[in-house]
């Protein structure tokens, strides 16, 4: 059997995730203070500091149903769009998991792709609109390239990473469709989406974390 993470993995992984949004509160306040209405941080930051409180029960949950209890957690806790878009995504990656406790690369990719969909279909957002979907497009896009053509769970992983992570950056020279920048004169020309920054740190973190699983 080739390479696999556990529920206990991606539980480590919600954690890491959780320290990296918390410790950037006044960089991705000021982001959405830019082209939103200032709340990004605040709304995310609620929402993984509720996904830790369940930490244990998290861990205790098959895949499918602890994707969809992430998903509902951040559908009821968050506000504004972020909990809506990520509530309804978790809930979509859900039924695309395996109900054991333990998933491969192509099962990742696949509830990536599902989460990707509802995303998109929920926020009626195509990539370019400068959103979050700047990041996890072609994130998702970039593990499936890598994991077709053949390369290995390190190359896959950080394939997605960096592509999330250019993905990010390249909302910088994005005219905005969706969301509360597209109500500004300048539809946020010159500034990061906030939303794409957070999604592309979370799957920077996860990729680090099922690279690095089992090494702490
Ligand atoms: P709100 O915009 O309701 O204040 P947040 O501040 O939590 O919600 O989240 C803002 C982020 O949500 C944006 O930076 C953008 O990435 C994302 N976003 C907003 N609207 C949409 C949409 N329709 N589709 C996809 N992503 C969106
Ligand atoms: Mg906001």
């Amino acid at each position: 059997m080739g390479f696999t993470f556990t529920t206990a993995d991606y539980a480590d992984y919600l954690q890491r995730a959780a320290a990296r949004i918390a410790a950037q509160k006044d960089y991705v306040s000021a982001l959405d203070a830019a082209t939103g209405d200032g709340d990004h941080w605040a709304n995310l930051n609620l929402g993984f500091g509720a996904l830790l409180e369940q930490a244990d029960a998290l861990r205790g949950l098959g895949f499918s149903a602890m994707f969809r209890k992430i998903g509902m957690t951040l559908m009821s806790r968050v506000g504004g769009s972020s909990g809506i878009l990520y509530g309804g995504g978790y809930q979509a990656a859900g039924r695309a998991m395996p109900e054991g406790s333990e998933a491969t690369l192509p099962q990742l990719a696949e509830a990536l792709s599902a989460m990707l969909a509802d995303m998109m279909k929920r926020g009626q957002a195509q990539p370019g609109f400068k959103t979050m979907i700047d990041a996890l497009h072609p994130a998702v896009g970039a593990l499936k390239e890598a994991l077709e053509s053949g390369e290995g769970p390190e190359g896959a992983l950080s394939a997605m990473r960096r592509a999330a992570l250019a993905g990010a950056e390249a909302t910088r020279g994005m005219e905005a469709v969706k969301g509360r920048a597209s109500y500004q004169a300048d539809k946020g020309v010159g500034h990061l989406d906030p939303g794409a920054v957070t999604m592309a740190w979370q799957l920077d973190e996860l990729g680090a974390a099922l690279l690095g699983k089992g090494a702490a």
